[in-house]
């Protein structure tokens, strides 16, 4: 299997060291997968030191039978694009995750709830995303983009699709015709939400509107996360008629066959 979406404790949030990912990568059943560490900018610091990233990065020893990948999950905030962008020119990533992580500069976090009512921060979150895949370019997949779905503390964490039907096709056109891709996030399934993000709605609406590049990733915060729920994924995107998934190499982008 192939995870495109790991963290480690150089995120600020992850608990593992990258070796303790890299040992256990083979029990795991994993031949491939990407360190995607955060590098958000919120009320202008960045949760990152991308130098001390890369050169961690470059010193881990990595078994030949696994391939390991130098990557990052870069939270939008427009008001730092310029400052986010030539940042992560800077280092020879090989793949890039996009994601919103704020609201108009604010961390997404349940108590955006609290005055609001939910399909009221569904819909700021959803024009959030529209905003910023129009002005972020460098980047290769959106990632977990229905994830709001998590916060807010309701019983129910299922997204209602069809009622954002609109704006969730508004973001899959602006992605594909950028030419770029949608990850399928498992941690889904550790949220209680029975879905990945996004959810399978939303998946097929991607392949009815043309969209062929897809990748896939638990978002392990901790190391036995790794690879977790990754085959219930790879089941469903069979049974959304995508038959390939992707891997990123130096920002070039692969096809690889899902196997039945
Ligand atoms: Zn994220
Ligand atoms: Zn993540």
């Amino acid at each position: 299997m192939i995870d495109y979406h790991v963290h480690s404790n150089i995120s600020y949030d992850g608990k593992s060291s990258p070796q303790e990912y890299i040992d256990i990568a083979h029990l795991k059943g994993i031949k491939e997968f990407t360190f995607t560490e955060h590098f958000d900018y919120l009320n202008g610091v960045s949760n990152i030191n991308l130098d001390n990233y890369y050169s961690s990065f470059k010193n881990l020893t990595i078994p030949d039978d696994l391939s390991v990948n130098f990557g990052v999950e870069v939270g939008f905030n427009k008001h730092y694009k310029t400052t986010i962008e030539s940042a992560i020119s800077k280092y020879p990533f090989d793949f890039i995750i996009g994601s919103s992580h704020s609201i108009g500069g604010f961390e997404i976090n349940d108590e955006l709830f609290d005055s609001r009512c939910r399909s009221d921060v569904y819909l700021m979150y959803f024009n959030e995303i529209i905003n910023n895949i129009k002005l972020f370019t460098n980047y290769d997949v959106y990632g977990h983009l229905d994830h709001i779905v998590r916060y807010g503390n309701f019983d129910d964490n299922i997204f209602d699709y069809i009622n954002y039907i609109n704006i969730i096709d508004e973001i899959l056109k602006v992605i594909i015709s950028n030419g770029k891709g949608l990850e399928v996030n498992s941690s889904g399934y550790r949220f209680n939400s029975n879905n990945p993000y996004p959810c399978v709605d939303i998946l097929k609406r991607y392949k009815e509107l043309g969209g062929e590049i897809i990748t896939v990733g638990s978002d392990a915060h901790k190391y036995w996360e790794l690879g977790r729920d990754l085959d219930i994924v790879y089941e469903l995107l069979l049974k959304c008629g995508f038959d390939y998934i992707n891997i990123f190499h130096n920002r070039n982008v692969s096809y690889v066959k899902i196997k039945k």
